[in-house]
């Protein structure tokens, strides 16, 4: 047996693995998997190529839990290490790697939750074990390996009579770790991060129910076996070609990834990009509210089908994270923080990727199928106006598939209105005023004296659609919106000739002074034209600007408004 001690500047750097990264214990698991499964598609690679004369065969990585003797079993089938590889991976390459890790980023690791991103590797191990034990051997035909540390730099290495290829990895768990000696908590970790890893990961039996045989009899229960209880899909749907898929795979996928949800998504985006950088994903159009809190943090960040985060703020537009889905890219740096992310060039060019898939995506679907899509907007358009506000790229885009529905039901977009209206709904400077209601059954007397009048009045109702109408005013030329109860209308609405009110014209005179000493309000005024039409015998308007002032104040300004 050999004894030695792992050259390391830091006399110990366990106590500062724990303190730095208390609140990411649970990576261990994740980390020891992925190194697991590194050893095993290693092996696969040395198969193919002829280099490792071995049977791959049909790996699976266990995990097992011994509760009584406080240890976690991790096993692989990979290639293993001979007892040189032992000393140079684990003791030095390993150790090193959690010197320099700790060195770069105990500054940072104050930034929340950036560490448990950015993998620390084998000795993470040391966040919730007292002792590790690594026994292994390697495809090469050499004696097997046992090494055990406590995660000081002593350890011992010696030789062991393990025979089947692979390694395992032995966690002695520390008293204050012991949740993790639950099977339950395992199950959670495993789904969390585990969940679509590419080598399948085996944690128990499970009981399976076989079909009856023919001649079984009504009364015979079916018959059942004991199979391995496999926690992960190794090819989840992101990484297999779009051609490969059909629209029930997709929905099959949403709910493998969001099993508790029972509606289905509206559509979805296959992203996949190898060039300038690699990414992989599929996103969905949950069915949206008009509500603004609606819960982000829904889209799931992989680093090689390896589960990262689920805060993607600052990697996917902030518009698009009330969308739902996964994306996979190893090109995302995660040992940085959220500022510095944000500020780096290769996620910019990711951020801006994906929101133009986005906006391609809802562009064919507009014009393959615009029927579907106008049945789908009131789904969807709290997506798109926000989008159209927060990136001028995406506006562009938007602009011409983007829908302003009527309060009849009719869809037109931005182009169409212009052309349907300009000969009938200009004000007295030639300008286009496009008239709306927000709220179909409080403004219906003003909507039905605006249709009366021949106008069209559209229905916007979304939470931020004053600050749309805004950019909307400011980018096209001699158009501007008027709620139907606004003062605005004024402009617009020609006096008829003929006259419905059975009123005089001193009668009207005397209502109107009565009605505005009744409204105390005097940023209302009553407006008489509207007597002559038949449904409603005046109307009580407030000016536009004000309004909409208002209610831009209640939704704040610009970006960062969720
Ligand atoms: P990384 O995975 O980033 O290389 P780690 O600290 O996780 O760093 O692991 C260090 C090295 O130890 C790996 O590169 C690998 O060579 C070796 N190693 C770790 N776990 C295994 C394993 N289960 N099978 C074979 N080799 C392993
Ligand atoms: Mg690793």
């Amino acid at each position: 047996m050999a004894t030695g001690k792992i050259n390391v500047s830091v006399e110990n750097i366990f106590p500062l693995i724990k303190k730095f990264l208390y609140s990411d214990h649970e990576i261990f698991l994740r980390e020891l998997i992925s190194n697991a499964t590194d050893a095993t598609l290693k092996l696969k690679h040395l198969t193919s190529i002829g280099e490792a004369k071995v049977e791959y065969g049909n790996p699976v990585i266990e995990i097992k839990v011994d509760k009584e003797g406080k240890k976690i079993h991790i096993i692989d089938q990979g290639l293993g290490m001979t007892a040189d590889e032992v000393e140079k991976y684990i003791n030095q390459v390993a150790f090193s790697g959690a010197e320099e890790f700790l060195d770069k980023y105990k500054d940072s690791a104050k930034d929340s939750g950036i560490i448990g991103h950015f993998g620390l590797g084998f000795y993470s191990a040391f966040m919730v074990a007292e002792k590790v034990e690594i026994i292994t051997k390697s495809f090469k035909d050499e004696p097997a390996a046992h090494w055990t540390c406590d995660g000081s730099p002593n350890f011992t290495l010696e030789a062991a009579d393990k025979t089947d290829r692979g390694t395992e990895i032995i966690l002695h768990v520390a008293e204050d770790s012991t949740e993790f000696l639950e099977e339950g908590k395992i199950s959670e970790l495993l789904n969390k991060y585990n969940k679509f890893m590419p080598v399948p990961i085996k944690f128990g039996m499970r009981t399976e129910t076989l079909p009856k045989p023919e001649d079984a009899k009504e009364e015979d229960p079916a018959p059942t076996q004991e199979v391995d209880n496999i926690i992960n899909n190794p090819n989840p749907a992101w990484t297999k070609a779009p051609a490969d898929l059909k629209e029930e795979d997709y929905k099959g996928f949403y709910r493998e990834l969001y099993p508790m949800q029972f509606e289905e998504p509206l559509f979805n985006i296959h992203l996949n990009v190898d060039y300038p950088f690699n990414l992989t994903g599929i996103l969905y159009f949950p069915k949206l509210t008009n509500d603004l809190n609606v819960q982000k943090d829904r889209i799931q960040l992989y680093q090689n089908q390896v589960f990262v985060t689920d805060n993607v703020e600052g990697i996917v537009p902030e518009f698009l994270t009330m969308l739902r889905g996964v994306i996979d890219s190893p090109d995302i740096p995660l040992n940085v923080s959220r500022s510095y992310l944000q500020a780096d060039g290769a996620v910019k060019k990711i951020s801006s990727y994906i929101s133009k898939k986005v906006a391609d995506k809802l562009a064919s679907l507009y014009k393959n199928n615009r029927e579907d899509f106008e049945a789908k907007w009131n789904d969807i358009k709290i997506v798109i106006e926000y989008g159209m506000l927060s990136d001028d790229k995406f506006f562009d885009k938007a602009d011409k598939f983007a829908l302003y529905p009527t309060v009849d039901g009719a869809f037109y977009t931005f182009e169409e209105l212009q052309e349907k209206l300009k000969a009938t709904q200009t004000d007295k400077d030639n300008k286009l005023v496009l008239l709306y209601a927000s709220d179909k059954e409080a403004q219906h007397s003003y909507i039905e004296a605006a249709k009366a009048k021949g106008y069209e009045v559209l229905l916007l109702d979304s939470p931020i659609i004053s600050h749309l109408m805004q950019k909307l005013e400011t980018s096209k030329e001699n158009i501007s919106f008027a709620r139907v109860d606004a003062d605005h209308i004024d402009n617009l609405i020609k006096k008829d000739e003929e006259q419905i009110s059975k009123l005089s014209e001193e009668e009207k005179e005397a209502l109107k002074k009565e009605l505005e000493e009744t409204i105390t309000n005097k940023s209302f005024t009553v407006q008489l034209e509207a007597m002559d039409s038949a449904a409603s015998p005046f109307t009580i308007t407030e000016p536009e600007f004000m309004r909409r002032m208002k209610e831009m104040q209640q939704t704040g300004g610009g970006g960062g408004m969720f």
